[in-house]
């Protein structure tokens, strides 16, 4: 194998993790569970504020950044949004919002900002929809370059874009943009009624995903595990191997060839610890390359 296929060949395996103590913290904490693409909050996901960064700050962490092995960066919007919302000062929240990561990501030289849909929540599910298709247009109309991608939902009660039928749908009528793409979330779509539990089952899922979206359409692959039952519609994420996705379904995602090379970045309850962590992207990283177990 010459050098340029190994480069082709490397997976794309990282993490979410925190920014406490400044954005350049980020880059030695993905370093050091063996992450090489990573996700990050740009401002804390609970609250409205604007994210806010010292320009030292930010050109610390591009240095970081360029210095690393990692090939992928994407930012999390805040968990607040309701792009599809009825309540006009709501929505209105979540454009700006919506926004200002955009922003922030072409500054960082983010990959996409991930957004969850929002909730039919006090109104039709049509009304919603049409809402976050206005939202997300908005959005791109106001920005540039940095892509917005709609991140799968596990089905909860009223949440929009659980199956690749909304979807496609919403991708559609959002138009003929390369700015809209997918974030698949494995624990979400299996909360959703997607079987992932063993190759056939992989293939037909992402048969069907290719046939209704598109793969060229999925731009990253949340990896979390899930306790779960398969469509109980219920977002829980659990740390890779301690779920039911299990062994056998990992392997059968992590070999899939239509998904393999996508970057998988985990969003696991303990990512953030050194070990576990480490652990949890090694397993990953063994069965992308089709070995049975850690030391193999
Ligand atoms: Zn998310
Ligand atoms: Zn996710």
């Amino acid at each position: 194998m010459n050098e340029k296929n190994k480069t082709i060949q490397e997976p794309l395996i990282g993490a979410h993790v925190g920014i406490g103590g400044g954005l350049s913290k980020a880059i030695p904490r993905a370093l050091e569970i063996g992450a090489n693409c990573i996700q990050i909050f740009v401002s804390a996901p609970q609250q409205w504020r604007e994210p806010a960064h010292p320009d030292e700050e930010v050109q610390l962490f591009i240095d970081a950044y360029n210095q690393s092995n990692f090939r992928a960066i994407f930012l999390h919007a805040i968990y607040l949004l309701n792009p599809a919302a009825p309540n006009t000062e709501l929505r209105e929240k979540s454009i700006s919002s919506i926004i200002s990561y955009l922003h922030w990501g072409k500054r960082l030289g983010a990959q996409g900002v991930v957004i969850h849909l929002g909730s039919s929540s006090g109104t039709t599910r049509e009304e919603a929809e049409k809402n976050l298709v206005n939202s997300v247009k908005t959005a791109l109309d106001n920005t540039d370059e940095v892509p917005v991608l709609l991140e799968t939902s596990a089905g909860t009660k009223n949440s929009l874009g659980s199956t690749f039928d909304d979807l496609a749908r919403i991708l559609y009528k959002i138009g003929d943009t390369k700015r809209a793409a997918i974030c698949l979330d494995t624990a979400h779509i299996w909360a959703a009624g997607y079987d992932l539990s063993s190759e056939d089952a992989v293939n037909q899922t992402f048969e069907e995903f290719d046939q209704k979206i598109g793969l060229d359409k999925l731009k990253l692959i949340h990896a979390n595990d899930t306790n779960v039952r398969i469509g109980g519609g219920r977002d829980r994420h659990e740390n890779i191997g301690e779920g039911i996705i299990g062994e056998r379904g990992w392997k059968a995602l992590l070999t899939n060839p239509g998904i393999r090379f996508k970057p998988w970045i985990l969003e696991t309850p303990q990512i953030a610890d050194k070990n576990s962590g480490a652990e949890q992207i090694k397993k990953l990283r063994q069965w992308w390359e089709g070995k049975d177990d850690i030391g193999n």
